[in-house]
């Protein structure tokens, strides 16, 4: 699953290279959509929502459709010169649109699928407030998190219908700068409200280019030299000394066993004991 600022870099991208731009060509490499032809609609816009990307199109007679896709584990969508020669196998292309002024691959997309622009609802209504949306929304968060009391936080934080954006990176920084296991269930969790915005300014922090670093301090953590090299507070850190206690970081599995939630999660047993 990507990261919220994984795909908002990537929308900003395709709006950089597209917005405003006629489409020359189309290709949908997908049964439902594959004579579906654009050609000749103009790009209005391509937004971020959560982990889906929303992109715009007008076309003649003032009709609107969204291009809406996600990707996933394995989707990327690269820009390139017209006609340009792709950096990915071509039998993994799924989204094909051509312009003016730049080719959009989008490769091994979860979904791709076309929607009236008036009907995006049915695809992200569902969707909690997002971290990285104008209209973030911390009360009403909290509010769908905690109607849930039983959960585990770390489950609660990837359900995109609580909030959306955090992938497993976040969370599991977010509940070390917490101290909080994410194990524990959300009743147990003293400040939530301080988590989701520790969360929201680590991806913040994100969205420029270059390598996704975690190791920042919303609140007054020191951090060190050392901790500046190892990119996250605890993310891929089995074993390795935590950078505020030294104790070595753990690995678990939270989620239900076999389902689309079960992941991986790291966590320092002396920083993020289990509460209960
Ligand atoms: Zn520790």
């Amino acid at each position: 699953m990507p990261e919220g600022d994984s795909v908002w870099r990537v929308a900003s991208q395709l709006h950089k290279a597209l917005s405003g731009q006629k489409l020359t060509g189309t290709d949908f490499r997908v049964p439902r959509f594959a004579t579906l032809n654009l050609a000749g609609w103009t790009v209005e816009e391509v937004v971020p929502r959560g982990k889906h990307l929303l992109m715009r199109v007008q076309g003649p007679d003032d009709q609107k459709l969204t291009i809406h896709s996600h990707l996933k584990m394995e989707g990327a969508w690269q820009v390139y010169p017209p006609g340009g020669r792709w950096r990915k196998p071509g039998f993994t292309a799924r989204c094909v649109l051509r312009t003016a002024a730049a080719d959009a691959v989008g490769f091994s997309l979860g979904i791709v699928e076309v929607v009236r622009t008036a009907d995006e609802d049915s695809i992200v209504g569902h969707l909690g407030p997002d971290l990285l949306g104008a209209g973030w929304d911390p009360a009403e968060a909290e509010r769908r998190i905690r109607a849930a009391p039983d959960v585990p936080i770390g489950v609660a934080l990837l359900d995109q219908r609580n909030l959306a954006g955090i992938g497993n990176i976040y969370r599991c920084e977010a509940c070390f700068l917490s101290g909080v296991h994410p194990a524990s269930p959300i009743s147990a969790v003293p400040d939530l409200r301080t988590l989701m915005t520790d969360a929201k300014q680590l991806l913040e922090a994100n969205l420029g280019p270059g390598r996704r670093v975690t190791v920042l301090n919303p609140r007054g953590m020191p951090v060190g030299r050392m901790a500046g090299r190892a990119g996250h507070w605890v993310y891929g850190r089995e074993h390795q000394p935590c950078l505020k206690c030294r104790t070595p970081i753990r690995r678990g599995v939270l989620g239900k066993p076999g389902g689309e939630e079960e992941r991986n999660i790291y966590f320092c047993p002396q920083c993020q004991p289990l509460l209960s």
